[in-house]
């Protein structure tokens, strides 16, 4: 799916600021980038963002809609704040606007609409129908969000809030993402790291393989495990066994097979497999040679033997 969108004007585009001077940019930038880091998430997204990413141009409208219409995008949306006369007021509230007779406009106003009242939690001043450039020039479904007024008392609070744009940026990402489909990107694998290092505990009544390859571990190290053997099901004589073992090693005798149970089963296991350590002081290529060796070492006090090698 292809998205193409812009962050209002430019930083320094006149007017376009809070009776405080703070920057519309600034304040429709925030749910622009919130908006593209929750998109990435999903597979098979195309983004083009059509005005300046650092917004020290503002690019022309037409550049804009050219760029999006070249693009092909599915949708287009235009993130902006409002105004009333640039003095501070107790108006209030959220717009969207489509193309006045774009029913796939409307379509996607009435998607991202309500999504953007509820996030900003302001007054809803309904969907409206425009004749503005973006929305008429883009030939594919468009909107452009008036966000709340940058002149009002009661909204430049949300709009100081990071948070709140951050959520408005996710919120109309996941609609869109749930609207059109979109399938998330593979988890990472760090998620299955956490799976193997889960704290597994086998206790009475559990089955399976794992059960199997327990007994078999004790039964390797010399624990009875009945007539029943390695059957895979933790009965009575897995529990004895269990028992026995920790009782031994000095693990705390509770018959059931935790971490700790289970690493000194393993660590047992490892030292069971070594028989012991050769001592190879040699390599001869003629026998006699070898057996000069083993000669002059007996008479060290060292036992040796010779092993032939192919
Ligand atoms: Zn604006």
């Amino acid at each position: 799916m292809k998205i193409a969108y812009d962050a209002g004007h430019g930083i320094n585009t006149p007017g376009k600021r809070s009776p405080y001077g703070e920057r519309e940019w600034s304040f429709n930038n925030k749910v622009v980038l919130a908006f593209e880091k929750e998109l990435k998430k999903y597979k098979d997204v195309e983004l083009l963002r059509t005005d300046s990413k650092t917004g020290k141009s503002d690019i022309a409208l037409k550049t804009r809609t050219d760029k999006a219409n070249r693009f092909g995008s599915d949708i287009y949306i235009s993130f902006h704040h409002n105004a009333l006369n640039g003095k501070w007021g107790t108006h209030t509230g959220v717009e969207t606007y489509h193309h006045k007779g774009s029913i796939k406009g409307k379509e996607l106003a009435e998607l991202i609409h309500k999504v953007v009242v509820n996030t900003y939690d302001l007054t809803d001043r309904k969907i409206k129908t425009s004749n503005l450039h973006i929305t008429r020039e883009t030939s594919m479904p468009s909107i452009l969000i008036e966000g709340g007024f940058m002149d009002s008392t009661i909204d430049i609070v949300k709009l100081r809030d990071d948070k709140v744009l951050d959520n408005v940026g996710r919120e109309v990402a996941k609609a869109i993402a749930k609207h059109f489909k979109l399938e998330l990107k593979e988890a990472k694998k760090s998620n299955t790291a956490k799976e193997v290092d889960k704290v597994v505990c086998f206790n009475k009544g559990d089955k399976g393989a794992s059960i199997k390859k327990l007994q078999q571990d004790l039964m390797k190290l010399g624990y009875s495990l009945g007539k029943f053997g390695a059957d895979g099901t933790f009965g009575d004589a897995t529990e004895k066994a269990v028992k026995s073992f920790q009782k031994d090693n000095k693990i705390t005798v509770d018959g059931l097979a935790g971490a700790v149970t289970l690493s000194t089963i393993q660590s047992k296991l490892n030292k069971q497999n070594v028989t012991g350590f050769a001592v190879q002081v040699g390599y001869f290529e003629k026998k006699q040679n070898a057996q000069d060796e083993v000669d002059r070492l007996s008479k060290l006090g060292i036992k040796s033997i010779i092993k032939t090698v192919k």
